[in-house]
């Protein structure tokens, strides 16, 4: 996709939540471009000081630290946000589930480090969402055992685009986009055009399988190729299958297209782990929702509502 040259159009990057965060809006009055885009950095980093967990003093790392113990009093925000994942968890049958932490805290990709079987198949009864207990009249949040650790890694990033397109909005600006690592919000088309979004192959980053022209929507990426190791063969990724607390396997790639970047940030992991026929199942259950899979023979699935043909 050839750079936008266009007049009146600002671009910001920032490094945030772990990845490459990417705030464009188009205005014709460059100051209101520039707050716009300043808002929705700074929203970043106060959703990433709340919710990492790489960070143990974040809101998200005391829950963690407590809630085995007794309910913990949540910020709305995080509370919402929480409910929300669990949501996806009954809409996806248990695929998506934010306590795969309860497991996935031992691995570290960059350093190629994971648990071994038997640390894994201990801390595996930890994973199940039905082990949160939301109290909505407290606003307080339990954990049903111990061992359970929730990490939003997998819903927060499209929750902080969603906000973004929300605050540009705010300002004025109809035309613009919000990405964070595999998320993406559009705002707007591209005055007069759709953007238009490239899915990666998940094997050669030079490559593109499809291009999407897209206006006002979300679009996010699940991929094994963006955090991994590889040990005898074998291809450890972010994306764990709750069911065994180690790399979902199927499918290389899974994109989610709709009105919402929440929505497609979780339902991208999820049908990542359900694999091409069961996620697509899904995905045709729901209403203005498409998605784009590339599975590990690098054939492509598209949901009932994309018409495309391999370019
Ligand atoms: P990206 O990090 O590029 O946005 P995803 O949206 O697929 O990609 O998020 C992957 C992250 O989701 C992982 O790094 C981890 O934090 C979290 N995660 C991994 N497995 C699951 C799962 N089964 N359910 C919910 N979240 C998960
Ligand atoms: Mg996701
Ligand atoms: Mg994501």
């Amino acid at each position: 996709v050839a750079p936008i040259a266009l007049a009146d159009w600002h671009r910001q990057d920032a490094q945030i939540m772990g990845t490459t965060v990417l705030v464009q809006a188009w205005h014709k009055d460059a100051a209101v471009a520039r707050a716009g885009i300043d808002a929705v950095i700074r929203d970043m980093h106060r959703i990433d000081a709340l919710m990492s967990t790489y960070k143990a003093d974040s809101e998200l790392s005391r829950l963690n630290a407590q809630a085995a113990h007794h309910p913990v009093r949540a910020s709305e925000e995080l509370f919402s946000l929480i409910s929300r994942a669990l949501e996806f968890s009954e809409l996806s049958g248990g695929a998506f589930d934010v306590t795969y932490a309860s497991v996935g805290y031992r691995y570290d990709y960059r350093q190629g480090i994971r648990p071994d079987d038997r640390t894994r198949e201990a801390l595996l009864p930890g994973i199940d969402f039905r082990h949160v207990i939301l109290d909505r009249e407290q606003g307080t949040i339990a954990y049903r055992r111990e061992g359970v650790r929730i990490d939003l890694g997998g819903i927060a990033k499209g929750y902080a685009v969603e906000r973004g397109a929300a605050i540009l909005r705010k300002h004025g600006i109809e035309h613009g986009q919000v990405g964070a690592g595999g998320d993406t919000r559009l705002l707007g088309d591209r005055r007069g055009r759709p953007w238009v979004v490239g899915i990666r192959d998940p094997r050669d980053r030079d490559r593109m399988v499809a291009q999407l022209p897209l206006v006002d929507e979300a679009i996010s990426t699940s991929g094994d190729y963006e955090r991994y190791f590889e040990e005898d063969g074998h291809r450890y990724h972010h994306i764990i299958d709750p069911g065994t607390g180690t790399s979902a396997r199927g499918v290389r790639s899974v994109s989610v297209i709709g009105p919402d970047a929440t929505l497609t940030d979780a339902l991208s992991t999820g049908v990542f782990v359900l694999g091409a026929t069961d996620g697509l199942e899904l995905i045709n259950r729901l209403p203005d929702v498409e998605a784009v899979i590339v599975d590990d023979e690098g054939r492509l699935w598209f949901s009932s509502g994309l018409d495309m043909q391999q370019p």
